[in-house]
């Protein structure tokens, strides 16, 4: 007997049919709206330059912030490390938005557990709460490290971390050897790379204390001078497989501090494991002797660095995202500089192949208006990248960025003609970015997937780049930094030009040849 076929309705058509259309018409009779007219009318006025004025003019109303707050930063650090269970104390909701956020992202699950307090915590204190969590989390996922955050909650009420924990190994909730290193991570200040930063300070921190080292730090001795590489709030797993790659083309020895990239691409086998990859917990110590540090993030990693720099000794070089031939050219002398050695020669032809990549797409690029969302070490990359390409960035915002990124990206549109048309807004969100994209028109909007409504709104194509990018597969898969990560990147914006133009043509100009 024929089996019916499978039909896997989208959204589109899904809610295209009649139930759904029902449906929605009588909850619009229920609620009672606005006329299409006044509708209409309220949507022309909200891209009108008076309106433009005072979205500029707010100053006690934030609307869709381009940042998640701090403990899916630190959710994130602690996946970076083998066995590591992220904990976070506070919210079971909290918990599941920062779950459901990187799963989204990924497509992959993504492993933490939550004290869960509710009304009575929030009364009493959630000491309780974090001692009875402990112990069941280590006896159900038996981790070899269990890495604690707080939500708001936790943190409006002043619970001390520091004495529950110690708290909880005196009463043999969990053992003395089992490090649990903590992190404040309040919500109502900084964002995710805050806390990306707190925690991968914290497990350092408390791993090398933890060891008893007391060796020189920083003397490269016993470990065969390796370097230490953060990436730091990373969303592409494919920007530690390309540093894998430079770093095995220089042939030298290395440790990623913080390497979530096993953990966010487990493979399909069958069975499911809590734990995969990570950078191994004796790993840590251990790079406290190493030469340097290298951190490709250096905003979202700052109080590691100053940690690193002064309690390990060490010299640190904290750059941005290396997009682009010029930042990678950095990059590889930082690499060059650090280790004593040579830029490896394949990686000179992979530079030639690239810039030859960028000369055929040149034409398509060149004099692109573009507009950039992004936390602050993606966009300077970005920035760079335009300038190297010949786009010219329009509107920069960066709503976790600081005086001193502001400055920095200044800085570097100076640099360039292609930058003497650009501003940078700190601190401003995706309503104001809505209002640049409609009053001052650009050709491509790159960002993530939270800048599609402004960019539809303003008939913007978006090209997805960074956290999050929930509505496009496996992105995150690909690299961004690096030469490779270059060419997709070109590859990526140069067919969104030549799918535009298209799209535009009519006759004769719909051409074969592009
Ligand atoms: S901002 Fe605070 S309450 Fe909201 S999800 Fe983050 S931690 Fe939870």
């Amino acid at each position: 007997m024929k089996k019916d076929k499978l039909v896997i309705p989208d959204h589109n058509t899904l809610f295209a049919t009649d139930p759904y259309v029902k449906q929605r018409e009588g909850k619009k009779a229920f609620e009672a709206p606005c006329s299409e007219q006044e509708t209409a009318e309220a949507l022309a006025y909200s891209k009108s330059a008076e309106y433009k004025d005072k979205n500029f003019a707010r100053t006690s109303l934030v609307v869709n912030p381009h940042k998640a707050c701090q403990p899916l930063g630190a959710l994130m650090a602690a996946l970076g490390f083998e066995m590591t269970l992220p904990f976070i104390h506070g919210s079971q909701g909290c918990t599941a938005y920062f779950r459901s956020h990187l799963s989204r992202h990924f497509k992959e699950p993504t492993p933490a557990v939550s004290s869960s307090m509710t009304e009575d915590g929030a009364v009493f204190g959630g000491m309780a709460n974090l001692i009875d969590g402990l112990e069941n989390s280590v006896a159900l996922y038996k981790p070899a490290m269990v890495a604690v955050s707080t939500t708001c909650m936790a943190e409006v009420i002043g619970d001390d971390l520091q004495a529950f924990i110690s708290n909880a190994r005196q009463k043999g909730a969990i053992s003395e050897e089992l490090p649990v290193p903590y992190a404040n991570t309040p919500s109502f200040s900084g964002s995710h790379i805050t806390g990306y930063d707190a925690m991968l300070k914290s497990i350092i921190s408390t791993l090398y204390t933890r060891s008893g080292i007391e060796a020189a730090p920083g003397s490269g001795e016993g470990t065969g001078e390796k370097l230490n590489i953060i990436l730091g709030f990373e969303p592409y797993t494919g920007n530690f497989a390309e540093m894998r790659k430079i770093m095995a083309a220089f042939d030298t020895a290395y440790t990623f501090l913080g390497d979530h990239s096993g953990n966010f691409d487990s493979p399909a086998t069958g069975e499911y494991s809590y734990y995969y990859g990570g950078t191994k917990l004796d790993d840590v110590p251990k790079a406290a002797y190493a030469l340097g540090t290298l951190s490709l993030q250096k905003y979202a990693v700052k109080k590691t660095l100053e940690y690193i720099g002064g309690t390990w000794r060490q010299q640190t070089v904290g750059l941005s995202a290396p997009i682009g031939i010029t930042a990678t050219d950095r990059l590889l002398e930082a690499i060059s500089e650090l280790t004593g050695l040579p830029v490896p020669a394949e990686l000179t032809e992979e530079r030639g192949r690239v810039v030859d990549a960028l000369t055929d797409s040149h034409p398509y690029l060149h004099g692109k208006r573009v507009a950039l969302v992004g936390d602050p070490d993606l966009l300077i990359g970005l920035v760079q990248f335009c300038l190297d390409t010949g786009m010219e960035p329009v509107h920069i915002v960066c709503s976790n960025g600081d005086n001193g990124f502001k400055e920095e990206v200044e800085a570097l549109l100076a640099s360039s003609p292609f930058g003497a048309g650009a501003t940078v807004y700190i601190g401003n969100d995706l309503w104001h970015m809505r209002s640049l994209l409609i009053g001052e028109p650009v050709d491509l909007a790159v960002g993530s997937s939270h800048l599609k409504f402004a960019a539809k709104d303003a008939g913007v194509p978006l090209i997805r780049v960074g956290f999050p990018v929930f509505d496009r597969h496996h992105l995150h898969r690909y690299p961004l930094i690096g030469y490779q990560g270059a060419l997709n990147l070109l590859t990526t914006i140069v067919n969104t030009v030549l799918e535009g133009l298209d799209e535009q043509a009519s006759g004769f100009n719909h051409d074969l040849v592009r």
